[in-house]
């Protein structure tokens, strides 16, 4: 059996190996390595995919995501509503730019922000809403585009992990996760759906505006050369990786369906047992499960971790602490207890290996030592 890893990247590369190489290689041979054709061509696809007017390639999903708030012009102490149940980057970058981070609980089936949540957080000073599209499934953008146009509100998509998934809206329309919202914000970290061979991310957007502000900021503030208007960034794709991005584009939706195949296959081994929830499918959105997560009932997950590695399984928990719990930022207005659904998520979840190049034997294999401990 081949080693089980949380993501293959090595298998996924040897499967395409020579478009990769031949990519990287005509960069090199170029020299084009900031801004050039590649970079170009990717921003143009990924358009097209997406069916979004403006992509603006950056250097990574952090990035892409603090230049979408600096974009729109807030001052700070504004407030920005977002999910306590996320990676750090997402609050990071609004604590950073001096903003306020205003966190709500989550769904406990889908773990996405509860709109509900969101309306009762709605304070005077609330300028923006950040969904995450958690594990590669759509929050309820309609609902939340519904409350953001009743307050007058930005909504900024973190989709990091769910590039590719399908938003159903009511009337039976249907568009790309992070087109629907003002902005969305992408990441191809190498482990990402889409990732690239070190950092990247990009910006999505449909308004013109907000596109040229975008494309001033990540460029120095930079409207004409040596002309700095704005207090800016520095964030660009590389030539390089936009190439080896440019190979993956096309595969994109091929490999949404094996993640799927490998999550339907774990959904039938555990779907019935009355120690663990399955994910829930969302009815609104594909799911292109950037994680596959669990949620435990009565089980001794460090134990169950710990025998899973001692097969050789790994297994990682997304994510061990809410946001409003970490260290860097306790804040006298949250205090244990303030998002029990997170919280209790925090405590209960385990992710299972999730990539491309899962095959039966290893999902068999995966499957049987996660029960035979469960039943033990
Ligand atoms: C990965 C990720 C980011 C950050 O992306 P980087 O490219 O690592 O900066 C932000 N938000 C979420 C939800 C992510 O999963």
């Amino acid at each position: 059996m081949k080693k089980l890893q949380m993501v293959d990247l090595r298998s996924q590369y040897l499967s395409i190996k020579d478009e990769i190489d031949r990519g990287i290689q005509e960069v090199i041979d170029s020299c084009a390595f900031i801004n050039g054709p590649a970079v170009q061509s990717f921003q143009k696809s990924l358009e097209g995919y997406l069916g979004v007017k403006h992509v603006i390639p950056c250097a990574n999903g952090t990035d892409a995501l603090q230049v979408a708030m600096m974009a729109l012009n807030l001052k700070p102490g504004d407030e920005v509503i977002t999910t306590s149940f996320t990676f750090i980057a997402t609050a990071e970058v609004i604590a950073l730019l001096q903003l306020t981070p205003v966190l709500v609980d989550v769904d406990p089936g889908t773990f996405n922000i509860d709109p509900k949540a969101i309306e009762r957080a709605i304070t005077p000073k609330t300028r923006a809403i950040v969904p995450v599209h958690l594990f590669g499934q759509t929050a309820p953008m309609e609902e939340i585009m519904e409350i953001a146009g009743k307050h007058n509100l930005y909504v900024i998509e973190d989709n990091c992990q769910a590039i590719g998934s399908d938003y159903f809206f009511t009337d039976g329309s249907k568009k790309k996760s992070g087109t629907i919202g003002h902005i969305g914000c992408t990441s191809f970290f190498p482990s990402k759906n889409l990732g690239c061979y070190g950092d990247g991310g990009a910006i999505f957007t449909n308004d013109d505006n907000l596109a040229k502000q975008m494309r001033v900021v990540v460029n120095h503030g930079m409207t004409v050369r040596y002309y700095h208007d704005y207090v800016g960034v520095n964030s660009r794709l590389d030539s390089i990786q936009a190439a080896i991005l440019n190979v993956k584009l096309p595969l994109l939706d091929e490999y949404a369906a094996r993640r799927r195949a490998a999550a339907d296959f774990y959904d039938m081994a555990f779907s019935n047992h009355p120690k663990l929830n399955t994910p829930v499918r969302y009815a609104r959105s594909s799911h292109v499960f950037h994680q596959y997560t669990l949620v435990t009932k009565n089980v001794d997950r460090k134990a169950l971790i710990e025998h899973l590695s001692s097969k050789e399984i790994p297994a990682m928990i997304y994510y061990p602490v809410p946001l409003h719990l970490q260290k860097a930022y306790l804040n006298p207005r949250y205090k244990p207890g303030d998002f029990p659904v997170t919280e209790h998520l925090c405590e209960t979840v385990f992710s299972l290996p999730m990539h491309t190049e899962l095959d039966q034997e290893q999902l068999t294999y995966i499957t049987q030592n996660v029960l035979d401990f469960l039943n033990q």
